[in-house]
């Protein structure tokens, strides 16, 4: 019998590795700028054209290469970053498994410029499905000058497999960002189409928050620093007021490199727990760094997750580091910042410093006689103490697969009154209600029917009611829309500015006139009937904050992201006062939606309390 295994070859192998570093233009990016940033650049612009489907050219003023390194840069498993295996438990530079440049070079068609300092010509290399096409000496400034052209134009597969260039570029950003933030010492800029979207000056970290985040940050940064013989963590964090409705704006990064960790996520929020409503992410940007020895980078191809030697100590001392700067930045007695065990079971460190314990702390005369011109982050406590909805300051609880010793209970939210243990969810029929209708709360509608009586939810109500009519606007129904007195001009961080070019055909349908304006600016024009002049603003940038809460969500399309961020946005809110007609109104619309006992989301719309059921639950 014949012998049937042949050794792969080098472009078939190059494509197949490609398939785990390269997946979409944004992983190009990523490996680019750390190249970059491993060859000591100071200034490094990215380029990219077709979100990076058409060009992805990062221009670097890095130490460059050689005529042979330019050449060797392809291979697989290139690298001159390690040399034995001692060497990867000792990684200081972004880059170490050799693989990017071959991948890329696998995949898609590759021009390099490259002149080491000091050297008087480069080098320029050509290559194409890992062939090699031009190689020659050229004329060119120091440095490496890469671009990537027609990603996947040798694997249509993979290139059908891509998304639309609006949700490319949006990955782009993010990669972008996530190493902009971890060198705020290096130039960076992002140039998209020809149109710069990034331009960040070297500055501090501080700087380079408020220059991708946006300058609302400004003044609302708390300063995190911790040092011990184990690790350092340095950074910031958001003020609690600055918390939002979606997790974007948070970085971790572990000896400068970005990562996703669920669990130092929650160490993070542990320590915002009880300062910050429900739902609600704060921004944090935190640096980790630590004996490269003491963890492995090396699990994950485009290692973004890691392990380390010991994460429960890690996972404690960020908790502690950023109570330790929230506490300061709230004036409480200051705590003595120690991982001794004994202080860290302590109630002063284990258990959340709540709103009272905060007011408390403040209306002592220590406090009174502790000037406000010392505190580099003083709030006004009592009056931000007092718009915090009560309602919102129960104990979060987050879903993680660990639960010991990290102080998550049930938050008794949406527990309804005793006597009412399971409430039946009721049927929606049309017609249900009978006779007048009672607010109570200012949060429910209490109407009567055949069987006894609804206890409807006036804000999962309309939310419903909203969606339902949004979905028909998007059906061709069209919406009532309403021009503002004044166009409203509306200026965004970059990030959400792309994201909002994005959905702009969507929100014309949806009753916004939006309009770019240029430079991250959009002008409002018109919204949908129903948004009290004046809020437009406010109101589309509240959509965009749910909008990207809901990004976490892969599985719902682009415009049911949309139409549920609308819908909750506009919903009445529980606490708003209902008139007569209004619940009427209100009651009408719920019942004849298609869908009436449940939210979007899946929130149960209003409770059936029966008759009979009432009647046992009194013993008759
Ligand atoms: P790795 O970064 O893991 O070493 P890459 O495939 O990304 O692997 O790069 C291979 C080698 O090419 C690097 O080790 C480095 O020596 C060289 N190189 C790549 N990009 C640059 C650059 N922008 N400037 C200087 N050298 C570079
Ligand atoms: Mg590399």
């Amino acid at each position: 019998m014949a012998d049937i295994i042949n050794l792969l070859p080098e472009n078939i192998a190059n494509q197949i590795a490609a398939g785990e570093v390269i997946q979409r233009p944004a992983s190009a990016v990523k490996e680019l700028l750390e190249n970059a940033v491993d060859a000591g650049a100071t200034e490094i612009q990215l380029f990219v054209n077709d979100a990076g489907k058409a060009l992805v050219q990062v221009i670097d003023n890095g130490k460059g290469m050689s005529e042979t390194d330019a050449r060797m840069s392809f291979e697989r498993h290139a690298t001159s970053k390690i040399k034995n295996i001692d060497d990867l438990f000792h990684i200081k530079t972004m880059g170490f498994r050799g693989e990017a440049l071959a991948s890329i070079a696998g995949v898609a068609q590759v021009e390099l410029k490259s002149k080491k300092t000091g050297e008087t010509v480069g080098t320029y290399i050509e290559i194409e499905n890992s062939v090699v096409k031009r190689q020659e000496p050229v004329a060119t400034d120091e440095g490496t000058n890469i671009s990537m052209k027609n990603l996947f134009f040798n694997v249509p597969a993979r290139r059908n497999f891509l998304k639309s260039n609006a949700s490319e570029l949006r990955h782009i950003v993010d990669e972008f960002i996530r190493i902009a933030m971890a060198f705020p010492s290096l130039f960076f800029s992002l140039t998209s189409n020809g149109q710069e979207v990034f331009h960040l000056e070297k500055g501090s970290l501080k700087q380079r928050i408020i220059q991708i985040l946006g300058n609302s940050y400004s003044a609302k940064l708390v300063s995190v620093k911790e040092e011990t013989d184990y690790l350092n963590i340095y950074g910031f964090v958001g003020k609690p007021e600055t918390a939002k409705k979606t997790r974007g704006d948070q970085y971790f990064f572990v000896n400068n490199r970005f990562i996703k960790s669920a669990y130092l996520n929650h160490a993070v929020m542990n320590a915002f727990s009880d300062m910050i409503a429900k739902d609600s992410f704060p921004m944090y940007t935190l640096f980790i760094d630590i004996d490269p020895s003491r963890l492995d980078i090396n699990v994950h191809p485009t290692k973004q997750e890691i392990k380390f030697e010991d994460e429960k100590l890690i996972y404690a001392f960020v908790q502690s580091a950023v109570k330790h700067s929230l506490a300061q930045y709230s004036v409480t007695p200051t705590l003595d910042f120690d991982l001794d065990i004994s202080i860290q079971q302590s109630d002063a460190v284990s258990k959340p410093f709540t709103p009272e314990k905060q007011y408390s702390a403040t209306g002592t005369s220590l406090y009174k006689t502790f000037t406000q011109k010392n505190q580099a982050h003083f709030i006004e406590t009592k009056s931000d103490l007092e718009t915090w909805d009560k309602n919102l300051l129960k104990q979060n609880s987050y879903d993680t697969p660990f639960t010991n010793n990290l102080e998550i209970q049930n938050g008794q939210k949406n527990d309804f009154p005793s006597p009412f243990k399971n409430p039946v969810l009721a049927k929606a029929d049309k017609n249900p209600t009978s006779g007048s209708l009672i607010q109570i709360q200012k949060s429910f509608i209490v109407a009567e029917n055949e069987n006894g009586f609804i206890v409807i939810h006036q804000q999962n109500a309309h939310e419903r009611i909203l969606y339902e009519r949004f979905a028909e606007a998007m059906q061709g129904k069209p919406i009532s829309v309403q021009r503002s007195l004044f166009p409203t001009a509306i200026e965004l961080a970059p990030a959400d500015s792309v994201l909002l070019n994005e959905l702009i055909p969507d929100l014309h349908i949806l009753g916004y006139q939006v309009e770019p304006f240029g430079n991250h600016t959009f002008i409002i024009q018109g919204s949908p009937a129903g948004i009290p002049d004046g809020n437009e603003k406010d109101s589309l940038e509240k959509i965009l904050e749910q909008y990207k809460h809901f990004n976490m969500d892969i599985s719902f399309s682009k415009r049911e992201k949309l139409l549920r961020s609308m819908a909750w946005q506009q919903a009445i809110k529980a606490g708003s006062f209902l008139s007569e007609k209004e619940m009427e109104k209100l009651v009408e619309d719920l019942f004849n939606c298609k869908i009436s006992n449940t939210t979007p989301n899946g929130k149960p719309v209003f409770l059936e309390f029966k008759k009979e059921e009432m009647d046992k639950m009194f013993g008759r």
